[in-house]
């Protein structure tokens, strides 16, 4: 049997870090929504008892390393399954960006191999085994939009933005999400207003949601790499409503209203940077 499942990116709304724990994790609140840019998920059943990985991308791990390999490990041991499965992933989120691409691969595996293996787990049991696997997974299960906390994995549903454009742009860079958080001043940071982007969403405003947009690592990496500090600013000249990174960077997005402006800000941002996306708000 083969089964094909989506893969959504998010993008960060908000992110906040509230302090370190002695547990070495920061605890955390983000608000984060998911986008209409994903990646593919192909599963085949494996009469024997092993998991492999094809991906056609030179960034995307294909062992043990790769999240949807531990997503599939996880649930063979758990469930004492002893036949195997092949996973191919069609990469479109781009690596190492800040769009959650991993931890979507993963989600989308639990929740493909639930079916396929017929484990008849609910989406809060598949959300407490993704945050077994990373931090990101379990919102990742849900997708749509909602204010994670703890180290990520705690959510609370929200509604999704009034749908509009999100233009993204990733500079040829990755970006290291250990090497941010240590350069991260905890003590001194200029915290988002979250209450207030929940209110934006609940009221359903598309201007509130634009005027609280804030990322605490944004300040972080913007300093490390000038190129994003660049590419934050050109997308703000060419026009999107509001601009902000999403979680460690290095990808920037714009969220824009109006159609008529997207082919202007897309082009601009073409003509210096590689890759660059024009999606839409997934919602609910
Ligand atoms: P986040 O926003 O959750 O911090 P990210 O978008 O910054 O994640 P990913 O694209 O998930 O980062 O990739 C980070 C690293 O994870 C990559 O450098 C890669 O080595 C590893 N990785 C493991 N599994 C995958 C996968 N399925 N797709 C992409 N990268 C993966």
């Amino acid at each position: 049997m083969r089964l094909s499942v989506k893969a959504p990116a998010k993008i960060n709304l908000s992110l906040d870090v509230l302090h370190k724990r002695p547990d070495g994790y920061h605890e955390v609140e983000m608000v984060m929504t998911t986008i209409d840019l994903a990646d593919r998920i192909e599963l085949v059943d494996l009469p024997e008892d092993k998991i492999t990985i094809l991906s056609h991308n030179r960034f995307v791990p294909d062992d043990g390393r790769n999240l949807a390999y531990q997503a599939a490990q996880l649930l063979k041991k758990r469930f004492n399954i002893k036949k195997g499965v092949a996973i191919t992933i069609d990469k479109v989120i781009p690596v190492a960006a800040g769009l959650a691409g991993g931890s979507s691969d993963a989600a989308a595996t639990l929740k493909g191999l639930n079916e396929l293996w017929g484990l008849g787990l609910s989406m809060d049991e598949l959300a407490d085994l993704g945050a077994e696997i990373g931090s990101d997974v379990s919102f990742c299960v849900y997708g749509g939009t909602a204010l994670a906390s703890g180290r990520g994995e705690k959510i609370r549903h929200l509604p999704s933005p009034p749908n509009c454009w999100v233009i993204l742009a990733k500079p040829t860079i990755g970006v290291s999400t250990a090497d941010v958080y240590k350069n991260l001043d905890v003590k001194n940071l200029k915290h988002p207003d979250t209450e207030a982007m929940i209110k934006a969403l609940e009221n359903e405003s598309y201007h509130g949601i634009c005027d609280h947009l804030s990322n605490v690592l944004e300040s972080v990496t913007l300093n490390m790499y000038p190129e994003v500090a660049h590419i934050k600013e050109q997308m703000e000249r060419f026009g999107a409503d509001s601009v902000l990174m999403s979680g460690s960077g290095p990808t920037v997005y714009g969220l824009v209203q109006y159609e008529s402006r997207v082919h202007r800000i897309y082009n601009g941002l073409r003509g210096f940077c590689d890759q660059v996306f024009a999606v839409r708000m997934l919602g609910e």
